[in-house]
């Protein structure tokens, strides 16, 4: 099977994991985190970096400093993967799903803006945080929210997870990285991701002293050394090893940021003719393509059928996420929207995306595509 995205360990990650078993340093605390943080702060523009042992703690912890909690209301993008939505859960906050905008699949941010001024005349309760999500590598519409946040007072938090090395290139942020401009960005480094740490995640941030708040958070809330604790806090940290791993990895990051852009224009020349639309590319973006994720346009297969095919030649081809609002522990949220990515996940397929993959096997996945089309579906006896 050619797999959807697996890490890419071509650098020095044997090397400094060694270093850290002969040190003796292989758990909370050590030389490898440190340097994690300074090097991923760099590589972001951001003033501070902290660490922590997944994406999914970072954007909880983040969101709580970011004022997520009992009573408070969260506007979150309802197509996205489930840990964006359960970190503000974990805050016991509410959910307001929005809906995707079309051209990028992204939270449709002038949406949420324009709602948000409506809510505001009428006295409805409004968004305490938006948590908005670089979907799959491409970045977020931010102008809406940055003017919700001037006016309103709404602070951002960047669910950058999908998107470490995407930017701007067009409109007031351009040039700036993912996550380098809300109040907090969290990335992750789940072995999935563009670059991994086996298991982790950043929170990166403008502000000294939110950095040294998520600090005390992710580690028990720890005052000091005599066990008194103010507040409850979380065992979040990441162990020198994982970061060894992650400083290995992110001297990778550029070649494999340039290795799946040119993938996505290698499957672009492959699949022309096809009846396969996306993946997004704004001009005012530089996505990552994170994973190469197209829509079936309606042609007489369905993406779940497709994906069946490809996965029956060994193409580890996969569906996009069911909208939050449609999962059950989320159905009752309240909600703006949600038939484009209702769309979006009927139509939307991921293909085999890992940074090494070969021009080969690209060429296996565009014929298994080809192929879908040419044998008969429906009706057939599979
Ligand atoms: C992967 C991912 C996360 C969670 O990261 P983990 O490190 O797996 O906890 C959060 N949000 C999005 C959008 C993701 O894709």
């Amino acid at each position: 099977m050619i797999p959807l995205s697996v890490p890419w360990l071509a650098g020095n990650e044997a090397r400094y994991l060694a270093e850290c078993v002969e040190e003796g340093n292989v758990s909370a605390a050590g030389r490898f985190v440190e340097r994690f943080e300074r090097e991923f702060a760099e590589v972001t523009g951001t003033a501070h970096a902290v660490a922590c042992a997944s994406g999914t703690a970072a954007l909880h912890v983040a969101l709580r400093l970011a004022g997520a909690g009992p009573g408070r209301l969260v506007a979150v993008p309802t197509f996205t993967f489930i840990a964006s939505a359960n970190a503000a859960t974990y805050c016991a906050a509410d959910l307001l799903l929005v809906d995707s905008e079309p051209r990028t699949w992204n939270m449709d941010t002038a949406r949420l803006h324009d709602e948000v001024v409506r809510r505001a005349r009428t006295g409805d309760r409004l968004p305490d945080v938006v948590e908005v999500v670089h979907v799959l590598g491409h970045p977020a519409d931010m102008e809406p929210l940055l003017a919700l946040k001037d006016r309103f007072e709404i602070p951002i938090v960047e669910d950058a997870a999908e998107a470490l090395g995407a930017s701007w290139s067009g409109g007031p942020l351009a040039g700036r990285s993912v996550g380098s401009v809300g109040r907090f960005g969290c990335f992750s480094f789940n072995g999935n991701k563009i670059i991994t740490s086996g298991a982790g995640g950043m929170i990166v941030t403008g502000e000294e002293h939110l950095a040294r708040e998520a600090r005390y958070l992710i580690n028990q809330a720890k005052q000091g050394d005599q066990y008194v604790h103010e507040t409850v806090g979380y065992n979040y940290r990441l162990p020198n090893l994982a970061a060894a791993l992650g400083c290995a990895q992110l001297e990778q990051l550029a070649d494999a940021v340039a290795a799946r852009r040119a993938l996505a224009a290698r499957y672009r020349e492959l699949l022309a003719g096809l009846p396969l639309t996306g993946p997004p590319s704004e001009e005012w973006a530089r996505p990552s393509h994170w994973l190469y994720s197209v829509l079936v346009e309606d042609a007489g297969i369905e993406a779940d059928e497709l994906v069946t095919k490809l996965n029956s030649h060994g193409v580890g081809a996969r569906r996009l996420w069911p909208p939050v609002h449609l999962q059950k522990p989320y159905a009752r949220s309240e909600r703006l929207g949600g038939a484009v990515a209702e769309d979006v996940f009927r139509r939307g397929l991921s293909l085999p995306s890992s940074s090494q993959l070969s021009v080969d096997e690209q060429r296996r996945v565009a014929a298994a595509l080809r192929q879908s089309w040419s044998t008969p579906v429906r009706g057939s006896a599979q």
